[in-house]
């Protein structure tokens, strides 16, 4: 079985409907790491296409955000703009599917979280140190993540906990080999790795294999519907530079 693993969609139909796209006939099943919703224009829309597709979600904490189970006083202002009109926006159904979003989930081999597995909604694994830190916290050889919206590998080499940093190589497939890896397949709709392409990941569960890749999607016809919805500027000139 082949699995799309996708994150960070952020309601952001363009470039989901552009991985869709690009991953034609690739996969079985679809993993989606959380925040399916928040700065973006779609967030119903995406919501509706994720449902068309045979997948498992996970709960990110902008998904928890639109339902008000966070204080987003402690937001900055585009971002608190942002979560308010999601919520103005989603319809009830859609409401109701991220309620029902779990924040941990293990499947064979496999942990998925949003965030991390120590503090699955919040944590950022930005660097090794803290990836070496999460090791202890699952017991599958592999945890994938998103939020952090950058496409990376965290592997452990040692007994001592020490673990490595290793970059993407886009649309090479390589054998997971049973090592501890934390992986992070980037960003759907809002990429922060100064490459505003969408990123998603592959893996083929019977190979053991993971492939990173990016994908060009129609900035522009995104950034029209967050104007016209008056979403912060600053959220949607982001999206042509990548951060
Ligand atoms: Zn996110």
């Amino acid at each position: 079985m082949r699995i799309l693993v996708i994150s960070d969609i952020h309601a952001n139909l363009t470039a989901f409907e552009t991985v869709l796209a690009d991953a034609k006939g690739e996969w079985d099943f679809v993993w989606c790491l959380g925040d399916v919703v928040g700065y973006g224009p779609d967030p119903n829309e995406c919501v509706e296409l994720l449902n068309t597709l045979p997948h498992l979600c996970l709960a990110g904490n902008h998904d928890w955000a639109a339902l008000g189970r966070l204080d987003i006083r402690t937001f900055n202002p585009d971002a608190r703009r942002a979560v308010e009109w999601t919520q103005e926006t989603l319809k009830p159904q859609n409401v109701a599917y991220l309620e029902a979003l779990p924040v941990t989930f293990v499947i064979g081999d496999y942990t998925l979280v949003h965030a991390s597995p120590r503090e699955p909604v919040w944590e950022y694994i930005l660097e090794p140190l803290v990836a070496a830190l999460n090791f202890p916290h699952f017991e599958t050889p592999y945890c994938f993540v998103g939020h952090t919206h950058q496409p990376v590998i965290y592997e452990l080499y040692s007994d001592n906990g020490d673990t490595r940093t290793r970059e993407p190589h886009y649309r090479q497939a390589f054998a997971l080999d049973k090592k501890r890896q934390i992986v992070n397949p980037g960003s759907v709709g809002q990429p922060r790795d100064q490459n505003p392409d969408a990123a998603y990941a592959i893996v083929d569960l019977e190979k053991e294999t993971f492939e990173h890749r990016r994908i060009p999607y129609a900035i522009p016809e995104v950034q029209k519907r967050m104007r016209q919805y008056k979403l912060p500027e600053r959220l949607v000139t982001r999206l042509e530079h990548g951060w």
